[in-house]
């Protein structure tokens, strides 16, 4: 077996397996070493496509519920099948982690299973149980050894009833109740996930608001729509502790009103964030540095403190998203190559999918409004949309922040139905410095959820609405 590449990639999440894509089109010989059994990391396994099936399924079940009488459509009363949720799930990620074997031979790249670590700077041992070592040597490699959920002091996830998304992802049973420490990106979802399907759930933040990283106003619009799902959203406090007993587990948490409070619940699920995943990588034999939080130092080039060592992804810190570690996975490879497309990170989309959904790209206000850079908004209200009210979606907004003197657009925000894919052709438009009136100049199908993007480019450039 020769076991000499160019470029050898440890970690075959979004970024890692993207990469070694790119580098066997640019014709390189490439390795690519993945601990576990199936590819595609957290994102293909437990995390992006899994509570996307999850997501769409339980969607589904509240539709039937909550709107198929109102559409004329009458059933019987709609029962839930939980083992089979967990199954169609299953199934999904089962046929994204073979689909990505198929592509690995498809493209000649070599699978080594098994945990990596350096041996020395131009070798990688690959060892799992059960079969011999294998040394890998290589003339580049690019670490893309992702991220695991993170705590935080007085809450150890125990993995049986205080548990992180990956756990929640495939419980056995439907639980009655549920405490989510986090309304971020990943307890929102997960919290739609359990809510639609009559768990009474808890959301405990921190901060004043949910989804706290993105644009105040999507975060505030959240909260109303997740409060007609009766989720308990319990802003501004600061757990203590999670502590389990038995088959319950009773969390502490303090109140902005300085109040201590607790409440009980069958699952507390952790969702307070995710740290970068480096160990026993051997990063210190080889004094790779890292900073203060565990993500390693990376230059302009993702290149680590050794330049023929390249890191990217989760590990790398930034937005933790799995088309951002994409981006960085054919940057890093094109780097070597000696081609360079800079990637504009200020342009990668963020998404929440809840219904309905959230997405955002560019700047927001808040930050506009910090850095006193004057702006103009066009806002627009999906219930004003005759598309929106033929499928009874008409929640939320589309909100743009334009340049009042040239019309360069500098942020879109959008809570609303199919707000993940509208949010594709704001960041066309940003990426190549179109206008807010060239936007609005382009013709939009009607009737169209894309049309609220439309009134809202117009209504940034000044003008009113047509349809307001
Ligand atoms: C519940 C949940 C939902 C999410 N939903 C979305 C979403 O909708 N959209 C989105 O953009 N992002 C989403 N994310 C985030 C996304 O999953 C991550 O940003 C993405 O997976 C990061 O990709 P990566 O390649 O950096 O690392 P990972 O996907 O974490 O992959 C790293 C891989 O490296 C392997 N590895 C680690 N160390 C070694 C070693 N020493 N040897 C061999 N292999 C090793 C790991 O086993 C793993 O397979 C979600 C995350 C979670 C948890």
């Amino acid at each position: 077996m020769n076991d000499s590449f160019d470029i050898t990639i440890i970690g075959s999440g979004p970024g890692g397996y993207v990469a070694a894509i790119r580098a066997a089109q640019l014709g390189y010989r490439v390795a690519l070493v993945e601990k576990y059994d199936t590819l595609g990391g957290t994102c293909t396994n437990v995390g992006c496509i899994p509570s996307k099936a999850l997501l769409d399924s339980t969607e589904h079940f509240h539709t039937a519920q909550e709107k198929f009488r109102e559409h004329g459509i009458e059933t019987s009363p709609v029962a839930l099948n939980f083992a089979q949720l967990i199954q169609r799930k299953n199934k999904v990620v089962g046929q994204n982690t073979a689909g990505l074997q198929f592509l690995m031979k498809k493209n000649k790249i070599e699978v080594v299973q098994g945990w990596g670590i350096f041996k020395d700077q131009h070798q990688l041992l690959v060892k799992r149980e059960g079969v011999p070592d294998r040394l890998l040597s290589s003339q580049y490699f690019i670490i893309a050894t992702g991220s695991k959920p993170a705590s935080i002091p007085g809450v150890e996830i125990n993995k049986q009833r205080i548990i992180s998304s990956t756990e929640a992802l495939n419980l056995k049973e439907k639980p009655d109740t549920m405490v989510i420490i986090g309304g971020g990106i990943i307890g929102v979802e997960m919290a739609s996930i359990f809510a639609r399907i009559g768990v009474k759930v808890t959301i405990i933040e921190y901060m004043d608001r949910l989804i706290p990283t993105m644009d105040h106003e999507l975060g505030q619009a959240l909260k109303k729509i997740l409060a007609k799902l009766h989720i308990n959203i319990i802003l501004k406090a600061k757990v203590q502790s999670a502590v389990q007993r038995r088959e319950k587990v009773t969390v502490s948490f303090i109140h902005a009103d300085h109040e201590e409070q607790s409440l009980s619940a069958d699952y507390c699920l952790v969702a307070v964030g995710r740290k970068p995943y480096t160990e026993n990588v051997g990063l210190d034999t080889l004094g790779i540095e890292k900073d203060s939080k565990g993500f390693i130092k990376v230059n302009h080039l993702l290149q680590t403190t050794l330049p023929h060592i390249y890191a990217i992804g989760d590990v790398i810190g930034g937005a933790m998203l799995a088309h951002k570690a994409e981006e960085e996975g054919i940057f890093a490879v094109e780097a070597i190559a000696g081609k360079q497309h800079p990637i504009q990170y200020h342009l990668i989309p963020g998404v929440v999918y809840t219904w309905p959904e959230v997405a955002s790209v560019g700047y927001t206000e808040e930050y506009l409004k910090e850095k006193g850079t004057p702006y103009r908004t066009g806002k627009f209200p999906f219930s004003a949309l005759g598309r929106a009210r033929a499928s009874m979606d008409t929640e939320g907004f589309v909100k743009v922040l334009a340049d009042p003197k040239y019309g360069e657009i500098l942020g879109v925000h959008i809570i609303g139905p199919r707000a993940a894919d509208l949010i594709a052709q704001a960041v066309v438009g940003m990426t190549y410095e179109v206008t807010d009136e060239d936007m609005f100049r382009i013709s939009y199908a009607h009737p169209t959820y894309a049309e609220a993007l439309k009134e809202a480019y117009l209504m940034a450039s000044g003008q009113g609405a047509l349809n307001l």
